[in-house]
C-alpha cells in the first residue's frame, strides 16, 4: 500500500505537517466557538478537536458535556469552515458523531487497550466511510495498537491514522505519559503507509514540555501534531496544565524547525556515500563480534574442562570499567556502553552455556 494521503485527514496537500487542535473538552458553546474561531484565524490548523465524552480515570471528575457538544461543534464548523474530530469509545457515540457530521473520529488510549471496545467500534463502522485516528494504548504494548488497526481496517475503514500520545507508568515522572519513541518507531516500521501524528499535550502533561516534544516528533518525520488549545487554559475543566491559548499555539508552531522527509537526487547521493561507509563499518563490527565469540567459546571449553563457573563477577566488572575508561576519549554515552556490553556479555554467557551443557 502507498502512503495514505494526509489529505484524508484534511492535512495540507504539499506534505507539510497537519495540525489538529482544540480543547481537551468541549465545555460551553461559547468556549467551543471562540476557540475554533481563534484557531481558524491562525490559518495553520487543519482539523478542530474537542472531547465530548471524556474517559476519566476516576468518577466524579468532569465527564464531558455529551451529545449537546456535537451541536456546538457543528456550529463551529459552519462559522469557521474547520472540519472536526471527536473521540468515540462506544457504538452509540459513533452513531451520534456521524449524525452530526463529525469529519474524523478518534479512538482514545483507554479504548485502544480493550479489544472488546475496539471490536464494538469496528462493528459500528462497517459500511461507513470516515477517517479514524487510533491513539496508542495507555500501556506500552504495541500489539494492542496493531490489533486495533487490524480490527478497524477489517471493518472496511481505509483512512486510518496513528496518534502517538505516550505510555503511562506508575509514580511521578517528567512526562505524564512516557514517549517511548522506540515503540512508535517500531509501529511506523510496521505500518509505513499510515499517517503518523504526535500528541505532545498528553505526553508532556505540561505546557512547558510541548515545544521540545513537538520538535522531536517533527525531527523524526511525523506527519502531524495534535495539540490541545483553549481560550482560557488555566480554567479548563480537564487537562488545564497542558492546554495553551491559540496565540501560544501560533508561537509554538512558528518556533518549530520543520523538516522534510523527502530527499532530492543530490541529497540522496550525498547521503548514499555516507551510508556506504556505515554499511562497511557495520560489516566490520559484525565480523569483530563473531571473532570475539570464537574466543569466548575457547574460554567456555577451558571452564568446562576445569569445572569453573561461567560468570566471574570480578571479570565482568573489569570489562565494564575498562570500557568506561576507554570511552572517555571516544564520545559514546555511558548508557550506551553499559547497554552494549550487557548485550555482548549476555551473548557470551549463552555461548558458554551451550558449550558447558553439550
Ligand atoms: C484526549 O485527547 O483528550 C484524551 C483523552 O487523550 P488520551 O486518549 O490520549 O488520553
Ligand atoms: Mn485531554
Amino acid at each position: 500500500m502507498d502512503k495514505q494521503s494526509a489529505n484524508n485527514f484534511f492535512f495540507p496537500k504539499d506534505g507539510s505537517a497537519g495540525i489538529i487542535s482544540g480543547p481537551c473538552s468541549a465545555e460551553t458553546r461559547e468556549q467551543v466557538i471562540e476557540t475554533a474561531t481563534q484557531l481558524a484565524a491562525l490559518k495553520k490548523v487543519h482539523l478542530f478537536r474537542a472531547g465530548i465524552w471524556k474517559p476519566r480515570t476516576r468518577p466524579g471528575m468532569f465527564e464531558g458535556v455529551g451529545s449537546i457538544g456535537l451541536e456546538w461543534l457543528l456550529d463551529a464548523k459552519k462559522i469557521t469552515g474547520l472540519p472536526t474530530t471527536v473521540e468515540v469509545a462506544t457504538a452509540k457515540q459513533v452513531e451520534e458523531a456521524l449524525k452530526y457530521n463529525v469529519d474524523v473520529l478518534w479512538i482514545g488510549a483507554r479504548t485502544t487497550v480493550n479489544p472488546f471496545s475496539i471490536q464494538e467500534l469496528s462493528d459500528a463502522l462497517v459500511g461507513v466511510d470516515v477517517p479514524v485516528l487510533i491513539k496508542n494504548p495507555i500501556n506500552p504494548d504495541i500489539e494492542l495498537w496493531q490489533g486495533a488497526v487490524e480490527r478497524i481496517a477489517k471493518a472496511g475503514i481505509q483512512k486510518i491514522g496513528l496518534v502517538h500520545r505516550g505510555f503511562s507508568s506508575y509514580g511521578n515522572t517528567v512526562y505524564r505519559n512516557a514517549p517511548m519513541w522506540h515503540l512508535a518507531i517500531e509501529m511506523k516500521r510496521r505500518f509505513p503507509e499510515l499517517i503518523f501524528i504526535c500528541d505532545p499535550s498528553h505526553m508532556g502533561g505540561k505546557r512547558d514540555l510541548l515545544q521540545e516534544l513537538a520538535q522531536k516528533s517533527i525531527d523524526l518525520g511525523y506527519d502531524g501534531l495534535m495539540i490541545e488549545s483553549h481560550v482560557n487554559p488555566s480554567e479548563a475543566w480537564s487537562d488545564a496544565a497542558q492546554q495553551i491559548t491559540p496565540t501560544n499555539l501560533d508561537i509554538l508552531l512558528n518556533n518549530i524547525i520543520w523538516r522534510r522527509t523527502t530527499l532530492d537526487v543530490d541529497e540522496q547521493n550525498e547521503l548514499q556515500k555516507l551510508r556506504q561507509q556505515i554499511d562497511q563499518l557495520d560489516d566490520e563490527l559484525l565480523q569483530v563480534l563473531s571473532n570475539r565469540m570464537k574466543i569466548t567459546d575457547l574460554i567456555g571449553e577451558y571452564k568446562k574442562e576445569n569445572n569453573i563457573t561461567i560468570l566471574q563477577a570480578q571479570r565482568w566488572n573489569d570489562i565494564l570499567q575498562r570500557a568506561f575508561e576507554k570511552n572517555e576519549s571516544l564520545g559514546l554515552s555511558d548508557e550506551f556502553i553499559k547497554k552494549y556490553f550487557e548485550a555482548v556479555h549476555l551473548e557470551s554467557i549463552n555461548h558458554q552455556n551451550k558449550i558447558m551443557n553439550s
